[in-house]
């Protein structure tokens, strides 16, 4: 078994190499609901947060990008608790705004034709189609993922190779599914029946599993994979990979 790393002395920033001052949130807090954002009775979702250490420079230095990734995932997050929060909170800030984040998601609304595919029949419907700026959503999770990957070396190592952002939420830009969506269900699936082994460690991780929580996968000293699931339901997998690009992690 491992042995558990300690936190240097003076741990390093999560992104560069200045001695940290601060701490910055991951995923950011706009993910979490304030107490006034939810009915009285609810939990303290923003209750001992993870947190990595920072230089005052990288502490939140996307919030926007945040923002931006907060919403889309709540829009299209299927959960009570992100419903809530696109209601209490979201909505007034998209109005507030007007012109800038609101308007830039749903100004690319368009009718579209898409397919689903249903005991291997392949069924066309009608749909109305948002565009997102998917790289600066998945800028934003692969910022999660470096940072969670520090925090799993005890802030000893950061990933300075390739991580590849994948979800299976997102169409392509062509309607239709991504071709390794079928290897992406079936590591989304080995994270979900994976938990009950412990010899795979896929403990969840994060105090407030009902907004956030993730799962680090070693697959060999040069490979890993994080599941991130925002709302119980929006799952991310961040391919962290050294060397050669194919997708080949063994469970
Ligand atoms: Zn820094």
């Amino acid at each position: 078994m491992d042995k558990i790393m300690k936190p240097s002395e003076t741990p390093k920033c999560y992104c560069c190499e200045q001695i940290a001052t601060t701490k910055d949130h991951v995923p950011a807090q706009c993910f979490f609901p304030e107490e006034k954002h939810l009915p009285s009775g609810c939990p303290d979702y923003r209750n001992n947060l993870i947190t990595v250490p920072s230089c005052s420079e990288h502490n939140n230095p996307r919030s926007r990008d945040d923002e931006y990734a907060a919403v889309v995932i709540a829009i299209n997050s299927k959960s009570d608790l992100a419903l809530t929060m696109l209601k209490s909170k979201w909505v007034r800030a998209l109005l507030r705004r007007e012109g800038s984040l609101g308007k830039k998601i749903f100004s690319t609304a368009r009718g579209a034709k898409a397919i689903s595919r249903k005991n291997g029949i392949v069924i066309p419907y009608e749909t109305l189609a948002v565009s997102y700026q998917i790289e600066r959503i998945e800028c934003v999770i692969e910022s999660i993922a470096r940072a969670l990957y520090y925090r799993e070396s005890g802030y000893q190592k950061k990933w300075v190779d390739s991580c590849i952002i994948k979800s299976l939420k997102f169409f392509n830009r062509d309607m239709g599914y991504a071709q390794d969506d079928c290897t992406l269900n079936q590591i989304e699936q080995a994270f979900i029946h994976g938990e009950k082994y412990q010899g795979l460690e896929l403990v969840r991780k994060g105090s407030n599993p009902d907004v956030f929580y993730y799962q680090f996968f070693k697959s060999d000293d040069r490979n890993f994979i994080i599941r991130t699931v925002f709302y119980s339901d929006f799952t991310f997998l961040a391919f962290l990979k050294s060397g050669e690009t194919t997708l080949n992690f063994v469970f």
